[in-house]
């Protein structure tokens, strides 16, 4: 069944209604790729499934039963974590240290802080490694790495993490062709590790290689929710 679940979800800021009815489901080994232009909602969105922000109709089910994250820190224990577009990691610190950024706020496989410095360049290698990044220097800032390797080290600290649902805000917006490709290439990977992806995006054509399902936002309803087999891309 669905990891979490959108059930006639909406939300007003005040008296904007910046979501509206929205029914969306996310399952463990599946891509949802949510589309739609600048006020669709789709930060709005986000921010509720990773408890920025609480919805104010409808439900959010996560494994069948309905919660109301009154902070990230609980989304974070249901599993669920979020990947953001600029913030995903910190240039001028190592790329070790990135990726254990934010473990603090994680249950994670074993109490980190207890990690020596040796061992934790040594988990950060070999995750990294399992992912299929194969990086040289480990101390680096991550800050010299690629936009789209960056993207990449913030999904494989996530996975490792032991997140359930991984959700990511436009990967590959600020990317060029090649670097979108290797992004798209991790997010298949946490696919296929069982992970339930949200993929934002604006690109159609990004969400249809990787995508099971496609809901796309306008004015804050959806306006097309779609599997894979229902819809094709002709130029
Ligand atoms: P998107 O991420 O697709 O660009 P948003 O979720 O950011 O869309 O915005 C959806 C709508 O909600 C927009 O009209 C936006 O102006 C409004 N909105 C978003 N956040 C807030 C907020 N904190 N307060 C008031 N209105 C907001
Ligand atoms: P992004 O596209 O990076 O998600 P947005 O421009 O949608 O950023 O929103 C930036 C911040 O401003 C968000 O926290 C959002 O909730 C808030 N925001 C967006 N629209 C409005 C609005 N009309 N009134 C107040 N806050 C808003």
């Amino acid at each position: 069944g669905a990891v979490v679940e959108l059930r006639d979800t909406g939300k007003a800021y005040g008296n904007v209604r910046a979501l509206h009815g929205v029914n969306l489901s996310v399952h463990p080994g599946r891509v949802t790729c949510v589309l739609g232009d600048n006020g669709a909602g789709k930060s709005t969105l986000i921010k509720i499934i990773s408890g920025l922000h609480q919805h104010t109709e409808g439900e959010v089910l996560v494994d069948g039963e309905p919660v109301r994250f009154s902070t990230p820190r609980e989304a974070l224990d249901a599993g669920i974590a979020t990947v953001y577009q600029d913030l995903a990691t910190v240039p001028l610190m190592p790329v070790w240290r990135n990726f254990f950024l934010g473990s603090e706020f994680t249950r994670g496989p074993w109490p980190v802080r207890r990690l020596d410095i040796d061992r934790m360049k040594k988990t950060a290698d070999t995750e990294l490694r399992n992912m299929g990044i194969v990086l040289d220097d480990l101390d680096q800032p991550i800050g010299t790495l690629s936009g789209g390797q960056r993207q990449c080290v913030a999904i494989a600290r996530a996975v490792y993490f032991g997140a359930r649902v991984l959700i990511l805000d436009e990967p590959t917006a600020a990317l060029g062709v090649k670097q979108s490709g290797v992004v798209l290439k991790y997010i298949a990977a946490a696919r296929d590790r069982g992970l339930g992806v949200i993929f934002i995006t604006h690109n159609p054509h990004h969400a249809y290689m990787v995508g099971d399902h496609f809901s796309v936002l306008r004015l804050g309803t959806l306006e097309l929710s779609a599997s894979r087999d229902q819809v094709s891309l002709e130029e």
